[in-house]
């Protein structure tokens, strides 16, 4: 197998201590991983003033993915932008793949949860393009048919690769009538390419209220970037809450994995952060690598600690900190 090179951003808060944890048990797998350390992120930004230097992205791009840690954007409009939305728009990772799946031992409400968001990643209200005027603000929303396409043939081309049965196409067309539409439009035409997949749309609205009701209605979610980014911090509720959700930020050159919560600076440095959310990204990371073998090892030892129950961080009903649920994890790889 060829070697594989990852660059690493630790991040802000809980970050240096899930990514440890991701590390070690990526360099257990597999001693020949090697990992090209970067800073970046508001504790950087402090020290260099820069959230990520140009020189980083440009190194990043070299290597073969990323694997990173949550960072703190500051509010504020004189801030910088973050160094996710800069790494993705750089790199155009145009993909964001969030699998919502429920494992055993977790407690949720729908224990059958098995269902993949796919967000649009460079577009919408979050290209940041606001202003304010007097006493008033506005943003502006950019949907283009380019990005529309080329996110819906991610999806479709998912579905296919995973055998996926349904894509759902979630939209507010019937008031955002020219960037939802469009968005709609584009997403019909791209299905009609696909007709052994089911193809489906829904308001957000509703969907919001389907996922909590009846999360088996859906297989791929496909939604446009601020859509996505809400219900996927919803969906995570579903599967035992932001600690279990991974993600992938994917483009045609480069990728990058990271789990989707935040820094969460309430609970940094004591280690009670779950680390599943990022172990399950740097899974996606070696299946994303062609390493699909390694990357079940990786979830099928992750499973067997959470269906155990023993050895699991606070937030999912355990007393164990965030350190002693890797080497838990790492002592399951051995053994297999
Ligand atoms: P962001 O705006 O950066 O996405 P956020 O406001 O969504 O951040 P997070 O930092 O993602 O907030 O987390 C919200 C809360 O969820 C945290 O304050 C923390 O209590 C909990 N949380 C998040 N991630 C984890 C984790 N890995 N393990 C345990 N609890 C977590």
């Amino acid at each position: 197998m060829p070697k594989a090179r990852i660059a690493v951003i630790r991040g802000d808060g809980i970050g240096p201590e899930v990514i440890e944890a991701a590390e070690n048990v990526l360099s257990t797998l597999d001693p020949t991983l090697s990992f090209v350390h970067f800073e970046a992120g508001y504790r950087h930004m402090k020290k260099t003033g820069f959230q990520i230097e140009d020189d980083t992205i440009e190194a990043i791009r070299e290597l073969d993915a990323c694997l990173k840690g949550p960072t703190q954007t500051a509010f504020g409009t004189k801030t910088q932008k973050g160094v996710a939305p800069t790494i993705r728009e750089k790199l155009d990772l145009y993909s964001n793949l969030r699998p919502i799946r429920a494992r055993p031992g977790v407690k949720c409400l729908f224990p059958q949860t098995n269902l993949l968001i796919v967000r649009e990643n460079t577009e919408d209200l979050y290209k940041g393009l606001e202003y304010r005027s007097g006493e008033s603000s506005f943003g502006i929303r950019v949907i283009t048919r380019l990005g529309s396409e080329r996110i819906a043939r991610f999806a479709f081309n998912l579905a296919v690769r995973e055998g996926r049965k349904k894509v759902t196409a979630v939209h507010k067309a019937n008031v955002l009538k020219e960037t939802c539409g469009l968005f709609l439009e584009t997403c019909r035409r791209v299905a009609a390419d696909f007709p052994e997949i089911e193809f489906e749309d829904a308001l957000v609205d509703a969907t919001a209220m389907r996922l909590v009701t009846k999360p088996e209605d859906f297989d791929i979610i496909l939604t446009t970037n601020i859509f996505g980014d809400i219900l996927s911090d919803e969906a995570a509720g579903l599967i035992g809450g932001l600690g279990m959700a991974p993600s992938a930020n994917i483009g045609d050159e480069n990728a990058l994995f990271e789990p989707i919560h935040g820094s969460a600076p309430d609970i940094a440095g004591k280690g009670l952060a779950n680390p599943s959310a990022t172990i399950l990204s740097s899974a996606l990371m070696l299946r994303h690598l062609g390493r699909a073998t390694q990357a079940d090892r990786v979830e099928n030892a992750l499973n067997e600690v959470l269906a155990e129950g023993k050895v699991v961080t606070p937030d999912i009903g355990g007393k164990a900190k965030t350190s002693e649920m890797a080497q838990a994890i790492i002592e399951k790889l051995q053994l297999q």
